[in-house]
C-alpha cells in the first residue's frame, strides 16, 4: 500500500507531514512512500533527501495513494482527487473547516484529525498538540529574549551588575511550561499562573515562582481548564495588574478547549508596563490572551510591544515537522497490519479508542458527534 505526503498548500506552512529520517519507519512496516515534490522545501528538505531515504517523489502521488499524510486539511481539489476510501491524517480542526469535512464525507474518504487523538497515556507518542506546542512554547520564550533590549540572565562583570529579567508566564500547559523552561535556561526570573491546581507544582518543578492569585481553581474535563466566568476573569485580572507592571517579558498561553482563548490582560494592564517591555501573545490567533494583539503583527500598546503569534510551530519548520511525523508514524503503526507476505494493510480498527476517538468521516458519514451535529 501506498503513502503519500502531500505538498502544504496553505498559506504560511512551512511545515512537511514527514521527515526522511522517518521515511524507514513506514517502509519497515511494508509501505510505498511517496512524496509530492518540493513537500520539504520550506523545512529545508530536499527531494533527494527524500529519495536517499527510500521514498519516491512523484507529482501524483497523491492520486494513487491508500494513505495520504499532511499537516493541514488537504485542500478541496486535491481531496476531489482522492479514490474512494482513501484515508487522511492531518490536522483537521472540524469547527473551522466545515467545507473540508463535508468534501471527505461526500468523497467517502476516511479522515483523522491529530486534534482529536484521545490525550490518554496510551496516545501520548501521537499527541500532536502536545509535540506542537512544545515547539510553540519555546519559540514564544526566544521571541521575548530576542524583542526584549536587555539581558535575560544575572550578569556580574567587573564593570557592574545587570540585574535578570522579569518573565510573567501565563497558562502553564504544554507550551507554557516550556516558554518557563526555556526562559529559566535563560536565566530570567521567571513568575507564572494557572487556573489548574496542578500546574503549581509543575511550575515550581521548573524553578520558576507560581503565581498564588487565592482564586478558585478551574479544573474542567479530561485534565484541562475550564472556562473563567466574568467576575472571576475580571477578579483575576485585577490581581494579575502588579504582577505584569513588575514584568520586562509578558508570555501567554493560555486556552480552554472549544472556546475562545481568555482574555486575561487589558490594554490598561499593559499600558502599566515600563519602557522597553515586550508582551508575547501566544493565544491571539484565537481571540487573544492580551486584549489588542493581532495575530502575526506586533502593535505598540503603551510602553510595550506586543507579538501576535501566528501559526507559531510552523516558524521553526525543522523540529516541529520531525515531531509531527514521529507522531503520524505512530498513529500509523498503531492503524497497521502486516501481511504474512510482510505487506503493509492500512487497516484501522474502529473498536480501538485511539482510531474511534480520531475519525471525522469514514465511509460516506461523519462520525465524530460533535462535528455531525454541527454540521448535519
Ligand atoms: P491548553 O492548550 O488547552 O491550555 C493551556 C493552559 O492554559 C492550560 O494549562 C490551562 O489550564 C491554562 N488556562 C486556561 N484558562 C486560563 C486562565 N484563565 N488563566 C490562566 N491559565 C489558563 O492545554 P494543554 O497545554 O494542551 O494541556 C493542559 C493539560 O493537559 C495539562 O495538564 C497537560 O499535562 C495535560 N495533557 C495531558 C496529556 C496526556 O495525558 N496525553 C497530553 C497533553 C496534555
Amino acid at each position: 500500500m501506498k503513502i503519500a505526503v502531500a505538498r502544504e498548500t496553505r498559506d504560511g506552512e512551512a511545515r512537511v507531514a514527514m521527515v526522511p529520517e522517518l521515511v524507514g519507519k513506514l517502509t519497515g512496516l511494508g509501505y510505498v512512500v511517496t512524496v509530492e515534490p518540493d513537500a520539504g522545501a520550506h523545512a529545508l528538505i530536499t527531494d533527494e533527501d527524500y529519495r536517499a531515504a527510500g521514498a519516491e517523489v512523484d507529482a501524483a502521488a497523491v492520486e494513487s495513494a491508500d494513505l495520504v499524510v499532511s499537516v493541514q486539511p488537504l485542500g478541496t481539489d486535491v481531496i476531489r482527487r482522492l479514490r474512494r476510501g482513501t484515508a487522511t491524517i492531518s490536522f483537521l480542526p472540524t469547527g473551522q473547516e466545515r467545507a473540508v469535512v463535508t468534501d471527505l464525507r461526500d468523497c467517502g474518504l476516511t479522515s483523522f484529525a491529530m486534534e482529536l487523538v484521545p490525550r490518554i497515556s496510551r496516545a501520548q507518542s501521537m499527541d500532536a498538540l502536545s509535540s506542537q506546542a512544545l515547539v510553540a512554547g519555546y519559540r514564544c520564550a526566544v521571541v521575548a529574549a530576542g524583542m526584549l533590549r536587555r539581558f535575560f540572565p544575572l550578569n556580574m562583570t567587573a564593570a557592574g551588575t545587570v540585574p535578570p529579567a522579569e518573565v510573567v508566564v501565563l497558562g502553564a500547559g504544554v507550551a507554557g511550561l516550556q516558554a518557563i523552561a526555556t526562559a529559566k535556561r535563560l536565566g530570567a526570573v521567571v513568575k507564572a499562573y494557572d487556573v489548574r491546581a496542578a500546574a503549581a507544582e509543575e511550575i515550581r518543578s521548573m524553578g520558576a515562582q507560581s503565581i498564588d492569585l487565592e482564586l478558585e481553581t478551574l479544573e474542567g474535563a479530561g485534565g484541562y481548564a475550564r472556562e473563567m466566568t466574568e467576575d472571576r476573569a475580571a477578579r483575576q485580572r485585577d490581581l494579575l495588574t502588579p504582577y505584569i507592571a513588575d514584568a520586562d517579558a509578558l508570555i501567554t498561553t493560555a486556552a480552554v478547549p472549544g472556546r475562545q482563548a481568555p482574555m486575561l490582560v487589558t490594554r490598561a494592564m499593559v499600558e502599566e508596563m515600563r519602557p522597553g517591555s515586550v508582551v508575547v501573545d501566544l493565544a491571539a490567533e484565537s481571540g487573544g490572551n492580551v486584549e489588542g494583539s493581532e495575530a502575526g503583527e506586533v502593535v505598540r500598546i503603551g510602553n510595550a510591544q506586543v507579538w501576535g503569534g501566528r501559526n507559531v510551530p510552523s516558524q521553526m519548520p525543522g523540529p516541529a515537522s520531525r515531531l509531527y511525523a514521529q507522531n503520524v508514524v505512530n498513529l500509523v503503526t498503531l492503524m497497521t497490519q502486516t501481511t504474512e507476505e510482510g505487506a503493509a494493510l492500512f487497516a484501522p480498527d474502529f473498536e480501538d479508542e485511539i482510531v474511534a476517538g480520531s475519525c471525522v468521516t469514514h465511509d460516506g458519514v461523519i462520525r465524530h458527534e460533535p462535528t455531525r451535529a454541527a454540521i448535519e
